[in-house]
Order: C-alpha cells, then sequence, then structure tokens
C-alpha cells in the first residue's frame, strides 16, 4: 500500500499546524491549526468574517491546496486537541472536504463552538466523537484503522492519532508531555505506545513536536506546577488587600487548581473573561471538571464591570479574580485592570499571579511587558512563571522513540532552527538525515512507500 505524508502547516513555525496522511486511497488530516500572531500582528481583523485564502495570505491557516496532489479521499479530519493552533482553521477550511471531524468529546465540543461562530462559510461536516482507547475504520479497503491514544497535555482530553496500515502504523505526536500524576486525567498511555512499537510491522513513522526539543531533562508535571502555586498562594493567605491570577483560559486542571486554592485561603473565585467563561464552562457543563456551585463565571463586559463593582464594595480581601490576559493580550482583562479601565483598582502592595508563562515571540513579551510594566506602576506585586511547559523535553523525546521504534521520523511543530535540536536527538539514537529523519517545510510530501 502507498503511503505518503503531507506537512501542510506548523513546519516553519508554530501555529497553523496541519499534515495529512495517505494509506492507499484513503485520507486522514490531522489538525486545521491557526498561527494566532498572524493575526494579532494587523490591528482589528475579525477572522470571523476573512475569506480563506485572505488567511493563507497572511500565514494565518494553512495553505491546503496542496492537498490536491493527493491521489485520495479525505476520510476523517482529526484535531488532536482544543488548542488554536490545531483547531483553529477547521471554520475556514474543513467545508471543502467531504469528510467528518473526528476528536475527543472536548475537543469536539471547542470545534462546535467555533463553526457556530463563523460568519463566512457554511461548515456542515459531521462532528464524531470518539474516546482515547478508541478505533474507527478509515475508508472501504478494510485495513486502515485510525486509534486515539491518550496523552497529557496543557489541555485536557489531548490524544496522539494512530492510523494503522498493512505497512505498519503512522503515529502523529503533537502536542503532549510524559504526565504520570497529572491533575484532572490520567497519566499519559505509555503502555499503549510500547505496545503500538512492538504489535505487527511496528511504526512506519512517527511525527513529533519539537517544541521543547532543545531543553535538556523531562517536562515537570502538572502536579509541580499546582504545589508551586499552591506555596504561593498560601504564602499571601494573610494578605488583607487585592490578589488577582492569571492563566490559559483553556488550561482547565490549572484553572481548578486556582479556584480550589482561593477556597483554602478563604477567598471567593470569580472568572472574568470571554475565553475564561467559554472554557471552563464548556469543561464543567461536559463533566470533565467539578467547580463549586457558587463559581461566578462572566465574559460579557457588563456583568464583568458589574463583578469588579461588587468586589470593590465588599472588599478585595474576599475575592480573587482569575482574568485573561496572560500574555499582556492588548484587550483580555488584566490588561485592561492595568490601564485603569475597569471598576477594581489596584493598590500599592497588591498581588498579581501570573500561572504562565512567556510564549517566547516578540509581539507577546512585547506586550506582556506593557502589561506588567502599567500594573507595576500602580503599586502591583508581580509572581510569574508558576507554569510547566505542555511539551515533551529530551528526555521524553528519546523515550517516545524508545517507546515506538519507529523506521522514519518526522520533525514538526517549530521551524528549522527548532528542528536541528531534534535532528541531533534523533541521530544519536541512530537515525540520519535525509534517510530516515525527514526535515521538511510546508507543502512538501513525503512518500514512505511507494
Ligand atoms: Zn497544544
Amino acid at each position: 500500500m502507498e503511503i505518503e505524508i503531507a506537512t501542510i502547516g506548523g513546519y516553519e513555525e508554530v501555529g497553523r499546524q496541519m499534515t495529512a496522511v495517505r494509506a492507499g486511497d484513503d485520507v486522514v488530516v490531522f489538525d486545521m491549526g491557526l498561527n494566532l500572531s498572524q493575526v494579532l500582528i494587523h490591528d482589528n481583523v475579525e477572522t470571523e468574517k476573512m475569506h480563506s485564502l485572505d488567511l493563507i495570505d497572511m500565514g494565518a491557516i494553512p495553505d491546503d491546496r496542496v492537498m490536491s496532489d493527493l491521489e485520495g479521499d479525505v476520510q476523517a479530519i482529526v484535531p488532536t486537541h482544543g488548542h488554536l493552533d490545531h483547531i483553529g482553521a477547521i471554520s475556514k477550511l474543513a467545508h471543502r472536504y467531504d469528510a467528518p471531524v473526528v476528536a475527543t468529546p472536548f475537543t469536539i465540543e471547542l470545534v462546535k463552538q467555533q463553526i457556530e461562530g463563523e460568519n463566512k462559510f457554511n461548515v456542515n461536516n459531521d462532528l464524531v466523537k470518539m474516546e482515547a482507547g478508541e478505533t474507527m475504520s478509515i475508508g472501504d479497503s478494510g485495513n486502515v484503522e485510525l486509534e486515539f491514544v491518550h496523552v497529557t497535555h496543557s489541555i485536557i482530553d489531548a490524544i496522539n492519532p494512530v492510523v494503522h496500515t498493512p505497512e505498519g502504523a503512522v503515529v502523529y505526536g503533537l502536542d503532549k508531555r510524559m504526565d504520570h500524576s497529572p491533575v484532572l486525567e490520567d497519566p499519559i498511555d505509555m503502555k499503549r505506545f510500547r505496545e503500538i512499537g512492538r504489535e505487527g510491522n511496528g511504526v512506519l513513522a512517527y511525527i513529533e513536536d519539537c517544541t521543547n526539543a532543545g531543553r535538556k531533562g523531562r517536562t515537570p508535571s502538572e502536579s509541580v506546577a499546582r504545589r508551586h502555586l499552591k506555596d504561593v498562594m498560601t504564602s499571601v493567605e494573610d494578605y488583607d488587600g487585592g490578589i488577582v491570577a492569571t492563566t490559559f483560559s483553556s488550561h482547565i486542571s490549572r484553572v481548578s487548581s486556582l479556584v480550589e486554592f482561593a477556597k483554602d485561603i478563604g477567598r471567593q473565585p470569580v472568572l472574568l473573561g470571554r475565553s475564561m467563561e467559554k472554557y471552563s464552562g464548556t469543561a464543567e457543563r461536559l463533566g470533565f471538571v467539578d467547580l463549586p456551585d457558587d463559581l461566578g463565571m462572566y465574559g460579557h463586559r457588563k456583568s464583568v464591570d458589574r463583578t469588579f463593582k461588587r468586589i470593590m464594595k465588599e472588599g478585595k480581601e474576599n475575592y480573587l479574580p482569575i482574568v485573561t490576559g496572560h500574555q499582556g493580550e492588548p484587550r483580555a482583562m488584566l490588561t485592561r485592570m492595568g490601564r485603569g479601565e475597569t471598576p477594581y483598582e489596584i493598590d500599592d502592595g497588591d498581588k498579581v499571579i501570573f500561572s504562565a508563562r512567556v510564549i517566547p515571540e516578540p509581539t507577546n513579551e512585547g506586550q506582556r511587558y506593557q502589561s506588567e510594566r502599567l500594573l507595576r506602576m500602580q503599586g502591583a506585586r508581580i509572581y510569574d512563571e508558576i507554569h510547566v511547559s505542555g511539551h515533551l523535553r529530551e528526555e521524553g523525546h528519546y523515550e517516545m522513540l524508545q517507546a515506538l521504534q519507529p523506521q522514519h521520523v518526522i520533525p514538526a511543530h517549530q521551524n528549522l532552527k527548532g528542528f536541528a535540536p531534534y535532528v541531533d536527538l534523533a541521530e544519536s539514537q541512530g537515525y540520519a538525515l535525509g534517510r530516515d529523519v525527514h526535515v521538511t517545510r510546508n507543502g512538501n510530501m513525503i512518500q514512505l512507500v511507494e
């Protein structure tokens, strides 16, 4: 059976991920992501109303025109998890394929909400839920199968999809951390990866997330970030002024730790900002997290302002606002608080907890700097980097190669510079660049079996 891989997006950047695997006549697409920084760099761009081709020209979504060179039918579009760089282009591209979107329940719900917010296209693809550990037959040949393996990442319900073919398995390894003691869900299913590496014809190809390939050691567990957070929150238990926290709104485990520790130090947590309301509301509705009944979640400007007024009236010392804006995004809640645009007043000595790391990218770094300066000018004290990454470091990469023993590896989720440390690592394990390590760019095809 012919096996071919199209590297469509996310091979020159972190963002707009998209990869397709052709097994005989059948094609499975992994991810259709948005490169948000290419959107935010322009003022007031509303992607909901924009055409795909304009977004492709901006470098915001994958240039999927290369798909017409793949001789097969797309049978499934498979987003691996709910981050925007993996699902953000589904509303712009999926309608061009006569195939269902297949994902885990939390991811499917986020895809559904995104499609509902789309103003330009009518996206009618079936949305099919499949849990980690389950499989689905692909196409009519009877010997291609899709499997979901549970992985741990900075968003719940993430998987690595595997396409089983008569030539071996193709494992799509974006995005994960090897977490054996996560906070809200099961540990990563390494047992299944080891089985896949040894059954049948083994693993033909492994597409790997190189985000942290240049970092030594292992990525700490979410339980480490949780302990760090608890230490910080406990240390400010006796402070009788304002404490504000911010984190990734899609990071449900972290948000739930913040909520829990707020209660522990005698403060009422409240989630503020549109995306805080969206992700936590969705996770709670689907039963992924049990948040306190009295937890307020407010997204609309008016209800947020009303909540801030109530907090100021009843005393800041009684509350912990958990807000958007950990990267200093100009329109996010914390940035507005820094600019003095909300009724919440920051006083000298108030605490601001960033349970996030600055995404190392000039736009983010500049915006975050600005936001922090504005908060400091009002006297705020900053606690930052209370966070662990969602991506494997060196030791995780070694472990994956050992578990899967793939014939070919394809570095992804980085630019050329970011691939280099992974290529070195793979070569130290007996692979060779150009032979079985395939460094590539957006829009290329790799023929593995002719
Ligand atoms: Zn991710």
